[in-house]
């Protein structure tokens, strides 16, 4: 049996665990932190429960595929979304995004006055979009030249004229919408890995598929249950996960081969070693410095986010499990998350409350707010404007709610860039490692393997595909691919 160690216990790193453990390979995974997930991890404060990162799960059969069909007691278990967003704009206009694609478009249609038509063609070509590169972009290494030899990758390739790639998110979505309301709703999309629509390719216009056309859900239990249930399936398949155990450094013998893990001042040998952990960390404080893929290591990184979480004495009829309070000006808002580095005054605010669906995340009577904004991913700029942008928020939501949300506020809790990259290394906080903003993007992540350290393999969401669960765990399966084609 060959040994495989791992570093990191985020869901990139637990789901490459399962798969090479149920492989027959030895694994064992070093975690620094006392907690498995990474930013999938949770908070309880004063009876409140909150999922600390992600809040939108899409292609849960990504998890589903990691257990043994038979295994009753392992049973993943999520819902579907009927309602996936509720969306408030500055003037009062109200949209319920429904998952029925076809009641989606009537609402479009009789709130913010697009034909019904140009909405589903606009979701028809995102799913083309998705369907033509899935192949190439997120089922295989991207570096490997032997991929570009099939069927799928071909055509995906020959289709590149039509995929978007030379206009933005924004002025496609400009050009098809009568409405800027409309063009602010699909526009958000980019911020679904921390791009700026009006700079990623209008390909990222893929991304309302996923949601859209797949379905959004959420686990019966929130969405740390994704964790809780890829570490039950780790301990299940035999893998050791070493919690409080901080990786130094990785000792790289003459031969270009890592030959052992040293952490907690003990050194463990291992024949392969896969990391889950951002690059920077990788490169910067793991592994001498004539490795660093300079070039790679230079691209713009994506957002960050600042969440306050606040146990609320108080139930909201109005709002659902996702809600978006527009900004009003959303090209200003994107040029201060990318440029000013600075959130804007009016920035779009997210409120995700799961005790619209799981009852013991609040009090009775009560709810569970996750609220959230796009900040940029500049960790120690976020101390200065934190309470500036608290004011902002509330300021925000008491105008759009019409309520006075600070008398109900009963717990309180936040996560900062600088608390995101403290708790995960994650270069300045940034959420999905780099953004999407040029449309060589994908081909400017690392890839799932070292070119110069023959037994090093990399996963998670500062590698290829990129960032947000379905991505993570889709490294998880290339790289677990890799190592089994290596091994073999
Ligand atoms: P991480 O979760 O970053 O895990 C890396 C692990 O490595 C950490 O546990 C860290 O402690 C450990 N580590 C680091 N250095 C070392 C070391 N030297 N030794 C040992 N261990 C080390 N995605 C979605 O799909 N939907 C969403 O709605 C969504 N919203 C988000 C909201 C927020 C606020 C955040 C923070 C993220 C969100 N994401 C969302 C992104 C998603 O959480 C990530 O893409 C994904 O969880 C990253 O997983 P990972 O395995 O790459 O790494």
């Amino acid at each position: 049996k060959q040994n495989v160690g791992i570093i990191g216990a985020g869901i990139g790193g637990l789901a490459l665990a399962i798969r090479l453990a149920k492989k027959g390979f030895n694994v064992t995974v070093f975690e620094k932190n006392s907690y498995p997930g990474g930013k999938l991890s949770e908070l309880k404060i004063n009876g409140f429960r909150f999922d600390k990162g992600p809040s939108l799960l899409t292609m849960p059969n990504l998890i589903e595929e990691l257990s043994n069909s038979n295994d009753s007691q392992r049973k993943f278990e999520y819902k579907k979304l009927d309602t996936i967003t509720h969306y408030f704009y500055s003037d009062g206009t109200q949209l319920k995004a429904s998952s029925n694609v076809d009641d989606f478009a009537e609402e479009v249609h009789l709130k913010l006055n697009e034909k019904k038509e140009s909405v589903l063609k606009h979701i028809k070509r995102n799913a083309f979009y998705f369907k033509t590169t899935e192949d190439l972009f997120l089922k295989q290494s991207l570096h490997q030249i032997r991929n570009f030899i099939n069927f799928k990758t071909i055509k995906g390739i020959l289709c590149a004229p039509f995929l978007g790639l030379f206009s933005t998110m924004h002025n496609k979505n400009n050009k098809i919408f009568v409405n800027p309301k409309t063009v602010q709703l699909f526009n958000r999309y980019a911020t679904y890995n921390g791009s700026n629509p009006y700079k990623a390719p209008a390909l990222m216009n893929m991304i309302s598929h996923l949601e859209i056309n797949l379905g959004a859900y959420l686990p019966v239990k929130g969405m740390h249950q994704i964790t809780t249930h890829l570490v039950n399936l780790a301990k299940d398949s035999g893998v050791t996960i070493n919690y409080n155990s901080l990786v130094e450094t990785l000792l790289v013998e003459s031969n270009n081969t890592i030959s052992s893990i040293k952490t907690n001042g003990l050194s463990y040998s291992f024949d392969i070693v896969a990391s889950d952990v951002d690059i920077h960390v990788l490169y910067n404080h793991l592994l001498p410095k004539k490795f660093t893929p300079k070039k790679l290591m230079a691209q713009q990184k994506s957002s960050s986010a600042f969440v306050f979480y606040w146990g609320i004495n108080k139930e909201f009829p109005s709002l659902g499990l996702h809600n978006i309070l527009f900004s009003e000006d959303y090209k200003k808002e994107f040029d201060y998350l990318f440029s000013k580095q600075y959130p804007t005054e009016d920035p779009t605010v997210y409120i995700n409350i799961t005790s619209k669906y799981c009852k013991e995340d609040a009090p009775n009577g009560c709810e569970n707010w996750f609220v959230m904004v796009n900040v940029p991913h500049n960790s120690s700029a976020s101390i200065g404007y934190a309470s500036d942008l608290r004011k902002n928020v509330i300021a925000k939501i008491n105008s759009m709610l019409k309520t006075d949300i600070e008398q109900h506020i009963i717990a309180e809790s936040s996560l900062s860039p600088l608390d995101i990259e403290n708790q995960t290394s994650s270069l300045g906080g940034s959420l999905y490692g780099n953004a999407s903003n040029n449309k060589f993007a994908a081909f400017l992540r690392h890839s799932n393997y070292s070119s110069s350290i023959k037994n090093l393999y990399l996963v998670g969401g500062s590698v290829h595909p990129g960032g947000g669960i379905p991505l993570c765990l889709l490294s998880a399966k290339i790289t677990s691919n890799l190592i089994t084609k290596r091994a073999n």
